[in-house]
């Protein structure tokens, strides 16, 4: 399975060497630039699905940065690291491409979630489809069916089945699921559960095949 790439472009380096050490703990590969004109080097060359952007950048400004990739038309994920005592003008960083920003100092866990919450995004936006044996589910449809017989879900059934089919054989816990699905982890892990059992009956209805497994103390997976 692939890992996420996330380039992280920031000049203070205790902030690029604690994001990095999160960043891979939390399973992610890492590629770095301390300036601007690094960064827009690295994004024409390496495969990257997500930009962790500091504003003030030597060289060139993460302003710069983030226009000269839509520019370009790169559709990437770009979060904005800005520090509090940076002025910026939020309306422009929006209006220029930005996808989110966070402002220094941030709360890892948040981070996380922003940062998980916009791969989701990105990934959306590319209109994935995923296919286990007779089972394809298809984002930018909206639409689950099982040997071309469409699969009806709720809204957060979908959501969850298609998180699990993305990760397809890699074990989820509920916390992470939800944290995938809303982007934060507040919310009761027992929505999991109770989802499931419904995707579970909706799918024996059409099929004695089963494709999500239950990982006691761990969770589900989709195989
Ligand atoms: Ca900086």
């Amino acid at each position: 399975m692939r890992k996420d790439r996330i380039l992280i472009c920031e000049d203070e380096r205790e902030i690029v060497s604690f994001l990095r050490a999160e960043l891979l703990h939390a399973g992610y590969a890492v590629d770095t630039a301390y300036d601007g004109e690094t960064a827009l080097r690295l994004l024409a060359k390496q495969d990257c699905d997500l930009v962790l952007l500091d504003l003030m950048l030597p060289q060139k400004s993460g302003l710069e940065v983030l226009q000269s990739v839509r520019g370009d038309g790169l559709r990437i994920p770009v979060i904005v690291i800005t520090a509090r005592k940076d002025s910026f003008d939020k309306v422009l960083l929006l209006k220029s491409g930005a996808d989110d920003y966070v402002t220094k100092p941030f709360d890892t866990l948040e981070l996380l979630a922003r940062i998980e919450r916009n791969l989701e995004r990105g990934r959306r936006a590319d209109g994935e489809t995923y296919e286990l044996r007779d089972l394809r589910v298809d984002y930018a449809g909206f639409t689950a069916a099982i040997g071309g017989k469409a699969l009806p879900l709720t809204k957060t059934e979908f959501e969850i089945l298609f998180c699990l089919m993305k990760n397809m054989r890699r074990v989820l816990g509920r916390e992470q699921i939800l944290g995938r699905i809303y982007g934060d982890f507040l919310g009761n892990s027992n929505v999991v559960d109770v989802n499931v059992k419904n995707i579970r009956r909706k799918i024996a209805a059409l099929t004695s095949d089963s494709y999500i497994e239950t990982v006691r103390g761990k969770g589900y997976v989709a195989r």
